[in-house]
């Protein structure tokens, strides 16, 4: 039988987290299947929830990471979107069933049998293994093209980040010039939600916990106006008021203050995936119609449109680019809400043995 391609990467072995070097061998890679050299890959806060086992379903040895951007070293013969040298990425899934309802509808990403890119089983009953690591064997379908001119670094966080707060702005039709849109929690995903409503036209406020980010998201990230969740007085002043709302927190937190913001009828997506249930008075949702919704990452099909409209209106993620082996101390930083507004690992740039590069 073929030997599967050596890999190496760093893996979390129980919930503590700590993340440490870690050889093992990806699939033998199929006619249609594209290899990729992973050059940069973010840490997204779900990578944190599942090394510490938030969700109760860690699987480990884990590697995470599922912002992945790199570059294809080799294609089978079935491949022909794809060639040697090309610029991809990979997000969070990276397969699916392709016959159930979703897959057939064109939004895969609620398949009930996705193979997510890491802490997933594949269709050979194997767990996958993400980013932090070398390198990917990755059916084409499932692969996304980053535009020429995106910086790789800040394009990675789309991957996931991006998509998730693209996709459903655009199903909602939170993307329309004009309309006023709240993000809540200025993160990974929110500042780039806030980067997409600004391109959109759209009127953005940032909703956040304390006042810490207030400059930066009124200067450099450009929106209109910010507002701390826990001040009664300023969340008064801007009820009813917005069109739709962007929830990326990734704790605990009250929701009824959010929905008072909406206007009658508007739209509230929870992206953000606290392990602690959220509560939701029936009171909060009848008075006004307002619509709450739920939203997993992003169809391969808005992926790619999410990846080219950020490569025509130049936005990437503002990043702080590391090497593998502060990897954890990255993760403790994100943990304290300490990143503005993304770690990425240079992960071709890293001694991934260990030790320094
Ligand atoms: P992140 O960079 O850590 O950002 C989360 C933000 O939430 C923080 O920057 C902070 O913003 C706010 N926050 C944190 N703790 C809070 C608290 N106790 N109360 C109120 N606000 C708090 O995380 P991320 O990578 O953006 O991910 C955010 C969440 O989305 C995570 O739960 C992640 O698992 C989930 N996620 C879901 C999907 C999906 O497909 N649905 C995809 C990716 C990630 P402020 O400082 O502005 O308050
Ligand atoms: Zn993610
Ligand atoms: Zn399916």
């Amino acid at each position: 039988m073929a030997e599967g391609l050596p890999a190496l990467g760093w893996a979390a072995r129980d919930a503590s987290g700590h993340l440490s070097p870690y050889s093992f061998s990806r699939s033998v890679p199929k006619d249609d299947d594209v290899t990729i050299k992973v050059l940069f890959c973010g840490i997204c806060h779900t990578d944190l929830h599942i090394i510490k086992n938030d969700w109760g379903n860690a699987l480990y040895p884990i590697v995470p990471g599922h912002e992945i951007v790199g570059v294809v070293t080799s294609v089978g013969s079935g491949v022909s979107n794809f060639k040697a040298g090309d610029t991809v990425g990979v997000g969070y899934f990276l397969d699916s069933c392709r016959t159930c309802y979703s897959c057939s509808k064109g939004y895969e990403n609620f398949c009930p049998t996705l193979t997510l890119t890491s802490n997933g089983v594949d269709g050979g009953g194997a767990t996958t293994q993400g980013g932090f690591s070398d390198a990917l064997v990755v059916n084409k379908d499932y692969v996304i093209r980053v535009p020429d001119g995106l910086p790789l670094a800040g394009a990675a966080p789309l991957l996931c980040a991006g998509v998730t707060v693209y996709s459903p702005m655009v199903e909602y039709g939170l993307n329309a010039p004009g309309k006023h849109l709240g993000v809540v929690g200025l993160g990974g995903l929110g500042h780039v939600a806030v980067k997409f409503g600004k391109a959109f036209g759209m009127t953005v406020t940032v909703i956040s916990s304390s006042d810490r980010k207030r400059d930066e998201a009124l200067g450099r990230l450009g929106a209109d106006a910010f507002l701390v969740s826990s001040d009664p007085d300023q969340m008064k002043a801007a009820a009813g008021t917005m069109d739709g709302i962007i929830d990326t927190v990734s704790a605990g937190h009250p929701i009824v203050p959010l929905l008072d913001l909406l206007k009658p009828m508007g739209q509230m997506v929870v992206v953000g995936a606290p392990s602690k249930p959220l509560e939701l008075p029936a009171f909060a949702i009848i008075g006004g119609g307002k619509r709450l919704a739920g939203s997993g990452t992003g169809s391969v099909a808005h992926c790619q449109a999410m990846l080219d409209f950020a490569g025509k209106h130049g936005i990437t993620a503002d990043v702080e680019v590391v090497k593998m082996d502060y990897v954890n101390t990255a993760i403790e930083r994100l943990e304290k809400n300490d990143v503005r507004y993304r770690f990425v690992i240079d992960v071709a740039g890293s001694h991934l043995q260990g030790g320094a590069a």
